[in-house]
Formats: structure tokens, sequence, C-alpha cells
């Protein structure tokens, strides 16, 4: 079978990081090993630059430039590699997540000399509730920065991991040398003062030969020695089946930027990284190995140019072969729908495919059909588990200001939530609607997008809303439960599901509530059955 072959093929990840940390740099060098491109600076950094928060036409226009770096796939070693981007601009963290929803695993890139900052402490943690294998890279180690053994700790503090280096620095910052590769037990050292050029890896059985203070000098190379005596004693080996489970992380050194160390990372990944997994519906387990076509939508991207309103929605295919041209069974819709031109992506291109196999992402051309976590299979009624939405940050109640064109409004209102731009809340009071978002700026982006493509005009107004809570009452006929109803009657209202949800206008409201009415239970996320 050869479907099988193909699957087995794929390694499916994202990187994850903090802005700046070198996210674009190491997948731009990824790229180089696999060919895929031919120079560096190929691949656009789709982060939107410092300074341009409130300049939505720039997000508008990275956002552009953010469909073509959505997935970017090349050809490694015998391995068929599919990076997820995920977007690192706080405006955009719900786009990551969910996101995180479709890899198969993910790399962590860390600066050294910041360590661990706030948004990979975010996606860790999202990562970690998902047990998705990570594997560290800590990055910059040309400059100066934190000493090795006190990032390690550091990441196992910040971050909750378990890790075990599979690299060693040999120095850093002015005195960096080399990385010692542990796991393939060789050594790189730079070769020259400009640190640009790698002289040929030396393999390196024993660290105890006089051969490696002729390379890196007798101080470095006892240091060496010693440091990795401290790393034997002190990690755990690496095993395969932790990595696996999200029990442990390895973690490697390097400088993206000079493209050191790099090459060690992707070795191993290669070597250890999961191919396609199975995924959980709310039906079965859902196998990657299985003949019949299953995938979700967990991106959709709209088009930038207001003539043509189609989206691409981006699906991951959890088992079986997608073709072109073949009716597909959209479960939400119970109606069958084919593709004619199903995009799948090379490198920074995207181009017409008639076959993906199970861990690649097909984008489909859409004109509003699809929304995120839609599901589509060969006949079979099952939705994937997994795609939650997180509560907002910000809340404002949205106004139609354009009595005329209602319609309008409440057409691209329902649109772009469905694109998970941000999320509707109605109150349960009066009906009002309410604009959930992770980050302030969506606000001007909504109303931007709602003029420009749907001809309506909105206003907003501010309500003192801290969280979105959804509600999950232990038993929905007990009093506490009626009580609770009662009593904060005005702060009640739907999400698009129609899912209850208590709006809270503060941390100690929702301490406050949970501790009156145990028995009803409040989350962050909308995903707890
Ligand atoms: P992203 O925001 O995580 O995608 O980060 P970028 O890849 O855009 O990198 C942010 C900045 O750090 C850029 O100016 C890079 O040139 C720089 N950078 C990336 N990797 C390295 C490295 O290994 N060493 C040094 N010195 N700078 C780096």
């Amino acid at each position: 079978m050869s479907f099988l072959k193909e699957i087995q093929k794929r390694r499916t990840f994202g990187i994850i990081s903090h802005p700046d940390a070198g996210k674009t740099t190491l997948t731009e060098k990824l790229l180089l090993f696999g060919g895929a491109i031919q120079e560096a600076g190929a691949v656009k950094s789709n982060k939107i630059k410092k300074g341009a928060t409130s300049d939505f036409m720039e997000i508008e226009r990275q956002r552009g430039i953010s469909v073509a770096t959505s997935v970017l796939a090349f050809n490694y070693r015998d391995k068929k590699i599919n990076i997820l981007d995920t977007p690192g601009h706080k405006d955009f963290a719900e786009d990551t997540f969910r996101t995180l929803t479709a890899v198969d695993s993910v790399i962590v890139v860390i600066d050294v000399a910041k360590g661990v900052e706030e948004q990979t402490e975010k996606l860790v943690e999202v990562c970690r509730m998902r047990n998705i294998p990570m594997i560290v890279f800590i990055n910059k180690l040309d400059r100066e920065g934190k000493d090795a053994f006190d990032l390690l700790d550091e990441v196992e503090q910040k971050l909750g991991l378990r890790v075990t280096p599979l690299s060693f620095p040999i120095g850093m910052g002015y005195d960096f040398k080399g990385i010692y590769n542990i796991w393939e037990k060789k050594i790189n050292i730079f070769s020259g003062d400009n640190k640009q050029t790698i002289s040929a890896g030396v393999e390196f059985d024993d660290i105890n030969t006089p051969e490696l203070d002729k390379l890196v000098g007798e101080t470095s190379a006892n240091t060496l020695r010693e440091e990795l005596e401290m790393v034997y004693e002190v990690y755990p080996d690496f095993n395969k089946k932790e990595y696996d489970e999200g029990q442990l992380q390895p973690v490697f050194f390097g400088s993206a930027l000079n493209n050191f160390g790099v090459k060690e990372l992707l070795d191993c990944f290669i070597d250890i990284a999961p191919n396609p997994q199975p995924k959980m519906s709310d039906s079965r387990l859902v196998d990657a190995k299985e003949e019949k076509l299953t995938g979700f939508v967990f991106k959709i991207h709209a088009n930038m140019d207001p003539k043509h309103r189609d989206r691409l929605a981006f699906v991951k295919i959890v088992s079986g072969t997608f073709k072109r041209n073949t009716p597909y069974l959209h479960v939400r819709h119970n109606k069958k729908v084919k593709f004619s031109s199903p995009n799948a992506f090379f490198a920074e291109k995207k181009e017409i495919v008639e076959e993906s196999f199970a861990g690649d992402i097909v984008g489909l051309h859409d004109t509003g059909n699809f929304k995120i976590g839609d599901t589509l299979t060969e006949g079979e009624k099952l939705n994937f588990k997994g795609i939650p939405s997180f509560s907002p940050e910000h809340f404002r109640y949205v106004n139609n200001a354009d009595p005329l064109k209602a319609k309008q409004l409440y057409k691209g209102l329902d649109q772009l939530m469905d694109e998970g731009v941000a999320q509707l809340f109605t109150l349960d009071m009066n009906g009002r609607k309410i604009i959930g978002t992770v980050g302030a700026l969506q606000y001007e982006v909504i109303q931007y997008r709602l003029e420009h493509e749907y001809g309506a005009k909105c206003s907003y107004e501010n309500i003192a809303v801290h969280k979105a809570c959804w509600v999950q009452p232990e038993d929905e006929k007990n009093e506490e439960f009626k009580e609770f109803k009662r009593v904060k009657q005005r702060y009640l209202a739907k999400d698009k599901q129609g899912q209850l949800v208590f709006l809270a206008d503060s941390a100690f409201t929702i301490q406050m509530t949970q501790s009156k009415y145990p028995t009803v239970k409040l989350h962050f996320t909308s995903e707890f059955k």
C-alpha cells in the first residue's frame, strides 16, 4: 500500500516562540537544508512589526504574506516535512492555539539572552495540556546569554518541562566555539574568526581524546568534559516513548542566524519526531493509517482582495487520501462537496494537487461554507475534538451604525466569526451582541472588513467584562444552578454554538462565584466535555 508509505513519511509540526526569538530565521534555515529555497531572505516573516500595533492596514498586509507562509513543506532525507506557521503577534494568539490542534509535534525556540518569555509560556502550556511532543532549541548562542545550566533550569521551572540536552554549546557569545552533538556523538567547530563557516563535523566517541584539546584549546575542552559529565549525571537519558507522550523534551543549542546547531536539530527531529498521529473524534479515535479520508478545518484565511470574496480553508488531513474532484461529506451541512482545485503547499508556493495524504494540509477555496472545526469524511458522521475557543481578553458591545444595512452586518459578523477572527456572544437578557477578541486591534480589523467586504457599518460600546466563562452545571435541575442563573441573569450570554457563558467582570467575581456555586463549573475554554 503506497499510501501507508506516504503517511509514514510525513512529519507535521509547528515552531513556537516569543516574537524575535528566531522562529523565521530557523524556518528559513530548515528550508535551505531541504533545498526548498535557494537563499536566505526568501521566507517572509509574517510577524507584525513593532509599532504597527495600531496600524491595522499593516496587519492586513502582513496577513496577506502569512497566506504564503501558512504551510511550508519540504523534503529532507526520505521525509516530507510540513511546517505550520504559528503567528507570533499577540493579536493572533488564538490563531496560533488553533494551529496547534493540527500539528503532531512542535519545536520551541528560546532566545539564550532573554530566556523563557511570556508567549512561550502560554503556547507551551497549550502543548503540555495536549501532551504534544516538544523539542527545545536555544538560539543566538553567538551572543552573550544565560549560562546553559541556568537556562535548562528555567525551562524546567517556567515551562514545566522535563528536559534532556541532546547537544551542548562549547562556550558562548565571543567565546562560542562550537557544539557537541550528544545525539550523534559528534563535534562541530566554527572555522575562522567570523563564525560563518563550519569545519566539517568530527566524530568524537570519546571526548577524553587529546584531539579535542587541539581543536578547541585545553581550557574549553576541559570545561566541556566537566559540563557533559554533569549533563549525563543530572538529566535523564533520551527515551523515545517519554518524548512521544510529552513527558520528556530534548534540548538543542545553536544559532539559527549562523546556521549553527540547526542541522543537528533537524537530523534528530527526522529521527524522532512522530508521524501523523491518531485523533479523537466525538465517536471514536481515528487512526492516520485508515484508508478513508477524514480531516478538519483549523484555519480560514480571508482573501485580501475585496473583489474576490473567496477564502481559503485549511484542512488538516487526519486519515486516508484527499483526492481532487472527489465528493466528501461536509458533516455539519450533511452535504457532499467536491473540490476542483485543492491547494497543496511546497516551500512558499501553493499549487493544485491531485492527492494529499494524512499529515498534509490542503487549502480549499470556500465562499462561506466552512467554519473552524468543520469535518470532512467519506460519509461517516464524526466530528473532531480538540478545537477549543479560548476566553477572549477584550469585550465590546457591537451596534449597527447603518440601519439600512442590518442584514449585511449580521452576515458579515457571522462569517468573520466563522473565520475565528473574534467571538460573538448574545446576552440572554436583551439579545445585545458582544464581540470578544484576543487583541484590541481586532476591533479595527472587523470594522474595516465589515465596511469593505460587506458594505456594513458598526460601532462599539464599552462593557466591563474580564473573562468569558463557559458554564457547566453538575445538574441542570438542581437548585444551585437555578439560583446561579437567577442571580447572574444580567451576565449570562450564549456563544455562537448556543453554549451558556458567564461574562464575569473580574477575577474576584469568578472566584466568589465558584465558591458560592461549587456544582456550577466555570471554564476558560469552550471545550470541557
Ligand atoms: P521571530 O520573530 O521569532 O520570527 O524572529 P526572527 O527570525 O525574525 O529573528 C529576530 C531577530 O533575531 C532578527 O534580527 C534575526 O536576524 C535575529 N536572529 C535570529 N537568530 C539569531 C542568532 O542565532 N543570532 C543572532 N545574533 N541573531 C539572531
